[in-house]
């Protein structure tokens, strides 16, 4: 086919497989590495088919209404995409343990190493009584999949970009705000500058009487039904712990930039150049945050507090080596689902 897709490359009026290796042509023309997949996601998006109807179609030509309406949403899609921008950009969207994210070039991509560092959370901290802290949150996906999943009481999430905590927001807009049970939400700004934002759910299983009648609004003085449970998601403006109000958490997490800057230029195309540099860059060795995160953090934790860092693959021994020198303790390394280290987790002491 011709370089572009933009034009209509076909004689005939194309088969839906024709349109899908038109663009997995396209892409892999460009040295995109999964080019069949992503062409097929974004002709599914474009063209609202799922995969039961192209299979049991797939040798059907499409309809010419169906094609007028879609191909140029698709041929557009197919020339980002084979110009190196990000699927999930494109899309806007990625999922994340389980949860759908909403995401721009002012956020990481949700990355599937990152469900480690939240399974151990989950898996560590059973008490939802407790206040946790993500910093550096970006899209929001560590700090709300906790909230969400994790039900705990408070969590609270920061970043230093504005264009960040607007797509965190949106998240928390999406997927804090409407769960299950959910009886009244509210969101306030409690500041413009440092922007700080207070989101509120309260929860509860509606009670029913034994006549099979709801008890909503039934009880005495409360209007509520009877398990009523108050959570709280907080995003802030910071540069680290600057803007932070002074409180102490029971957990923070962070996954913070840690790519040394000069392997930054060799990442492909997809992160190097679309990804936001701020998000990746952890200066010089790549560990410049995790000395600051270390210093912090602990005046942060109550005593007994636990941390939980995502890391690079090759940074386990770097980041515990940091750790031990500012006193941490029970500092242990995590491997992600491939085997790789991915996380590291410590304690403050307890008195
Ligand atoms: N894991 C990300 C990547 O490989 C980097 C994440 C980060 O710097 N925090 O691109």
């Amino acid at each position: 086919m011709s370089s572009t897709v933009t034009e209509y490359p076909f004689e005939t009026a194309p088969t839906w497989q024709e349109l899908l290796d038109a663009g997995a042509a396209r892409l892999s023309e460009a040295g995109v590495s999964e080019a069949g997949l992503d062409a097929w996601y974004l002709l599914s998006d474009s063209f609202s088919i799922d995969r039961v109807h192209f299979l049991m179609d797939r040798n059907r030509t499409v309809h010419p209404g169906t094609l007028e309406k879609g191909w140029a949403v698709f041929a557009e899609r197919i020339e980002r995409r084979a110009s190196r921008v990000p699927l999930q950009q494109i899309l806007g969207c990625q999922e994340f343990m389980g949860l759908s994210f909403q995401i721009n070039d002012q956020v990481l991509i949700p990355r599937q190493d990152t469900e480690t560092l939240v399974e151990e959370i989950l898996k560590d901290c059973q008490d939802r009584n407790i206040e946790i802290l993500d910093m550096c949150t970006g899209s929001g996906c560590i700090g709300l999949s906790l909230a969400v999943l994790g039900r705990y009481r408070s969590v609270s999430a920061a970043d230093i970009s504005e264009g960040a905590l607007k797509v965190a927001l949106k998240n928390a807009r999406s997927l804090f705000m409407i769960q299950k049970n959910v009886i009244r939400s509210q969101s306030k700004k409690v500041s413009e500058t440092p922007w700080r934002m207070e989101l509120s759910v309260w929860t509860g299983e509606e009670q029913k009487g034994c006549n099979g009648v709801s008890l909503l609004g039934n009880r005495p003085g409360t209007g509520h039904p009877l398990e009523v449970e108050e959570r709280r998601f907080t995003l802030f403006q910071s540069d680290l712990f600057s803007e932070d109000d002074g409180r102490l958490y029971d957990v923070i997490a962070s996954n913070p930039p840690y790519i040394p800057s000069a392997v930054v230029d060799d990442l492909e195309p997809e992160v190097r150049d679309h990804e936001p540099r701020l998000a990746l860059d952890g200066l010089e060795d790549g560990l410049h945050f995790y000395r600051q995160l270390a210093e912090e953090c602990r005046k942060h934790l109550r005593p007994g507090g636990r941390i939980y860092f995502e890391i690079g693959h090759d940074q386990g021994t770097a980041v515990t080596g940091i750790l031990e020198e500012k006193g941490y303790r029970n500092i242990q390394v995590i491997k992600d689902a491939p085997g790789l280290d991915r996380v590291v987790k410590a304690e403050t002491a307890k008195d």
